[in-house]
Order: structure tokens, then C-alpha cells, then sequence
């Protein structure tokens, strides 16, 4: 069982019309609607150590970290940040680790105007000797104005796919920590940046209203969650391997570790939208505009295949899937 199985067995059920949920399960933020010119966006992202990080991971990076998964996930819904509610499971209270993690967390609230609103604290069980594992869960919340959310859906043939910033080095990080490539230090150090500290694309979510048809943050690898977009628009998609944005660290390193860090990576809550070839330019201002670099790397079909194709435009073996919490490519889920 998938965890997109799991999910749709166990808890996706029809919502009847005319309640407060104008979009429910099945895209990054549910659409609340009470009756005001705007929806609010909802999401929320638990954090795991040992899952989501590791567990020596430095404090400030998990504090930015877990607030900006889910700012990314308003992001990609074009919502403005409001505020948020942090869950917190401790295995023991750490002064110096709270202090560290509070100060990144509130700083990034800080940036985007999020303010934090509640939450829940307690204290992990310590099953035989081993306190733990640590976890974090905010939920974040967000405004919109009616009807001008993005969503996976709305995605049609012919649109272009774009990529905000550069895939694969989040992942790139995490194949030199587990010893599969070698980076020097300074290298190593760059790409784990974008790993520990990643950059919810905010500002290019809200300039992206009335332009994209539809928006995802990649989260779990291109490959999947493009392919989100194509399940829930029932669209097919070419993409250009060759004009896939991706470092210049990257690039330099064995076609098979780009493929894998580009395509399946994740972790790189850049975003991936498209909208129709008329728009170009308004895409690229907006992208000057929220100062993100955007980049057109495809387009969507009429059928429903993911197609990648190589520089003469041959299809290339590409075997890889999202991560999948449940699945058999079990690796450390940054
Ligand atoms: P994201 O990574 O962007 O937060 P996911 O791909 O993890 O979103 O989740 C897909 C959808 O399933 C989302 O709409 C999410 O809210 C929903 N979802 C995930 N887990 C559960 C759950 N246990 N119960 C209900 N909905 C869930
Ligand atoms: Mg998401």
C-alpha cells in the first residue's frame, strides 16, 4: 500500500456541497470558505527525526525547516501566509536547542508575516532507554481571494510546464551524507543548504494568480509531483531533460545521480506550475518580480504518459517514483 493508498482507503471521503470545505483532500492546502471575499488556505506537515532529518540535525535548520515546508505548501496554493500552530513532541526540554529552534522558526514567521497562533507541547515517551524520536507539526494557514487559488487541477494540453530556482541538490546532499557521491567540502556545504534551509517560494505563489493554470511544490521529486498535476487535470506531459534547471555542482556530476537528484529528488520545495504559451511574458515578470528565477521545461498533453525526453527529443528510461512513506525506496525522507 502506497501512502496516496492509504490516504484514499482510509480517510478521502466525498465532502457534500454547501459546507465550509471547498476543496478538501488531494491538493497542498484545503480551500476554507466562510462566506468572505476570501478563501483561507490550510495546510499542515509533520516533521519526524530520523525521517525527516537527522537527528543531530542542527536546531535552527529543523526550526526553518518545518515552518517552510509548509509555507511552501501556501505557496504553491498562491495564499498568503496568516498564521500557524506548532505541535511539538520533545524528548526532553533543551534549553539550548529550544532557543536555537525558536529563534530560526520565528525568524522565517517574521519574513512572511506568519504569526504563531497555538499549538501543543509534550513530552515523547523514552521506550527502552531511547528518548524520542522527536516531532514537529505545524499547520499553517493562509488567505486568498475567492476563486483565485491554485490548485493540481487546471492543467491543460498545450500549457507550459515551468520550474521556479534549480532541482536536485537538496537530494544531491543527501547522496554525498550517505557516502554515494563526493563533494568537496565547500560543495557539500552549498547543497546542504538548500537541503536544511529551503526557500518557500511565496512571493512567486501570489504573482502566479491569473497566470498558472495550476501549481505544485515539489516536495517528493518532479516526477511524482508533476505527476499529481497530471492526475488531478487528466493531462500527459513531455518534459526536456536537457533545460531542466539544475546547479552547476550538479550538472558536473554522472548523468545517472543527476537523474535520480533532478527527477526523484524532492526536497527542493521549489514550484512547479504551468500556464498557457500566451503568458510567457507575464510569467517571466512575475518571476523578475518575486525575484525567482522561472524556467519553461515542457509541456502538458493530451494523453497521460510522463514523458522525459532526451537532447534529440528520443524518450528516456526514466524508472523513478516520488517518495513514498510506505513504498520500497525507503532512504532518509529529508
Ligand atoms: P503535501 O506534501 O503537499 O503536504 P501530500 O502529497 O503529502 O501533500 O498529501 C496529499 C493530500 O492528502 C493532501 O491534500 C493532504 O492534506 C492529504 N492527506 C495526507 N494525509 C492525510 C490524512 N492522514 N488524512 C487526511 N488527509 C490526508
Ligand atoms: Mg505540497
Amino acid at each position: 500500500m502506497t501512502e496516496f493508498e492509504l490516504i484514499a482507503r482510509f480517510f478521502d471521503r466525498p465532502i457534500a456541497p454547501g459546507g465550509i470545505v471547498a476543496r478538501g483532500i488531494g491538493d497542498d492546502c484545503a480551500l476554507l470558505d466562510f462566506g468572505g471575499p476570501n478563501q483561507v488556505a490550510v495546510t499542515t506537515d509533520m516533521l519526524v527525526a530520523g525521517r525527516h532529518f537527522f537527528a543531530d540535525a542542527a536546531p535552527a535548520d529543523i526550526g526553518h525547516k518545518a515552518l517552510a515546508v509548509n509555507l511552501s505548501d501556501l505557496a504553491a496554493a498562491a495564499a498568503e501566509p496568516r498564521c500557524f500552530f506548532l505541535a511539538l513532541a520533545l524528548p526532553s526540554a533543551d534549553e539550548a536547542w529550544l532557543l536555537a529552534f525558536s529563534q530560526a522558526l520565528l525568524a522565517l514567521a517574521a519574513e512572511h508575516g506568519c504569526v504563531l497562533a497555538g499549538g501543543d507541547t509534550t513530552r515523547t515517551p523514552d521506550a527502552a532507554g531511547t528518548a524520542g524520536p522527536l516531532t514537529i507539526n505545524i499547520t499553517a494557514v493562509g488567505e486568498v481571494p475567492h476563486g483565485r487559488a491554485l490548485t493540481r487541477a487546471g492543467a491543460r494540453a498545450g500549457d507550459d510546464i515551468w520550474i521556479s530556482g534549480q532541482l536536485g541538490d537538496a537530494a544531491l546532499a543527501l547522496e554525498a551524507s550517505a557516502g554515494r557521491v563526493r563533494l568537496t567540502a565547500s560543495d557539500a556545504a552549498a547543497a546542504r543548504v538548500r537541503l536544511d534551509r529551503p526557500t518557500p517560494r511565496v512571493a512567486l505563489g501570489l504573482a502566479l494568480r491569473g497566470l498558472a493554470t495550476a501549481c505544485i511544490d515539489v516536495s517528493d521529486g518532479l516526477i511524482g509531483d508533476l505527476g499529481h498535476i497530471l492526475d488531478r487535470s487528466k493531462a500527459g506531459a513531455v518534459l526536456e531533460w536537457a533545460i531542466i534547471p539544475r546547479s552547476h555542482l550538479l550538472s558536473v556530476q554522472e548523468q545517472k545521480i543527476q537523474l535520480g537528484c533532478v527527477l526523484a529528488g524532492g526536497d527542493d520545495y521549489e514550484l512547479t506550475f504551468t500556464a498557457p504559451p500566451s503568458q510567457r511574458s507575464a510569467i517571466e515578470a512575475a518571476g523578475r518580480a518575486a525575484r525567482t528565477s522561472v524556467t519553461r521545461v515542457g509541456a502538458i498533453t493530451d494523453g497521460r504518459d510522463l514523458i522525459v525526453r532526451d537532447e534529440a527529443g528520443r524518450p528516456m528510461d526514466t524508472p523513478f517514483k516520488a517518495y513514498d512513506h510506505f513504498g520500497s525506496y525507503d532512504q532518509l525522507k529529508p
